[in-house]
């Protein structure tokens, strides 16, 4: 399919050759280097299947190395990597299990070394198969549960806004590539990696929490990439990162064997989770639910994480029905 612009089996055949040509190259981890022409395959099958053009890498970009192999660890706090040898690392917390891949990532103040273990899965957090929640994910509200729960969105953006438009405005005035340039661009990469760690920390402890407690965790299958693309919710939803709330709660249901389920959307807010009935006029404002036939009077939310819940588990047994047919 890529042999036109790119083949992977012959550009990782002609590694050897080229390891004879190129001095510098020789320096170069074996297995890096494969890692490397595969992350390019990678970049040309998304091109392919998505029309983007892979980005050309610019001096600096580039950040980081990735060993897939022989990794090994003899004591605490030490690494031995292919050619580097012994490599010292701090503050990491030593996890059981086999060692697998090492990535070394440059960042702007140091090197940072990932590591990935071999594990067992094991359901560490064991609770009742009817234990189970649907999450309505809202704009006021972080997100509202079939439980009741109100989780307050954190608005980090706010938080951070006047902080980044003050390491931004002294960037600025600074003389491009001089010297304070470079210290005050500093700043500004270490303000944003906050940010991100914040918000990354608030998402894992509320999807862990959720995880931890339920056998099935349910949610809306949003095409959060269309909604992003409707410039009202935009910011927010940037902000709150539903994606990566989602992604998080995926990985944390397969490692804890719990049953994670998206579904359809469409109806979810006008439906009523008491009688069934589905009507427009059901909903009567954002925050405010009232059922045109039963009168069922509710948080439009909390109805809604309801109905999300139901789907689920009517999902759910659907594919137990199809599984034992
Ligand atoms: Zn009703």
């Amino acid at each position: 399919m890529l042999s036109i612009w790119f083949n992977l089996k012959n550009s990782q055949n002609q590694l050897p050759q080229l390891r004879k040509e190129i001095s510098w190259i020789k320096d170069v981890p074996a297995q890096a280097l494969q890692e490397s022409i595969k992350r390019l395959d990678k970049a040309y099958t998304s091109f392919f299947k998505n029309g983007g053009f892979p980005k050309w890498a610019k001096k600096g970009r580039y950040n980081s190395l990735t060993f897939p192999q022989d990794v090994k660890s003899n004591q605490v706090n030490t690494f031995i990597l292919p050619k580097l040898g012994k490599v010292r690392v701090f503050k990491n917390r030593m996890p059981n299990g086999k060692l697998k891949t090492a990535t070394i990532t440059k960042e702007c103040d140091g090197y940072y070394l990932s590591v990935t273990f071999e594990s067992e899965t094991k359901n560490k957090y064991p609770t009742d198969k009817n234990q189970a929640v649907g999450i309505d994910m809202g704009i006021t509200f972080f997100c509202i549960d079939s439980n009741g729960q109100f989780v307050e969105n954190q608005r980090i953006a706010k938080k951070y806004e006047k902080q980044l438009r003050i390491a931004n405005r002294s960037l600025s005035r600074k003389k491009k590539f001089s010297n304070g340039w470079y210290k005050k661009k500093v700043v500004l990469s270490k303000l944003h990696r906050k940010i991100a760690r914040v918000r990354h920390d608030f998402l894992h402890k509320i999807s862990l929490e959720y995880v931890k407690n339920n056998s099935l965790v349910v949610v809306e299958d949003l095409k959060v990439k269309n909604m992003i693309r409707n410039k009202q919710l935009s910011k927010h939803i940037a902000d709150t990162s539903w994606s990566m709330f989602f992604d998080m709660l995926s990985y944390k249901c397969r490692n804890y064997e719990k049953d994670f389920v998206k579904v359809n959307p469409q109806y979810t807010s006008q439906t009523c989770n008491s009688c069934g009935n589905v009507d427009k006029a059901n909903r009567l404002s954002q925050s405010q639910f009232k059922c045109t036939m039963c009168f069922h009077e509710t948080n439009a939310d909390e109805n809604a994480s309801k109905n999300i819940l139901s789907e689920g588990i009517a999902l759910v047994r659907q594919r137990e029905a199809l599984a034992c047919a």
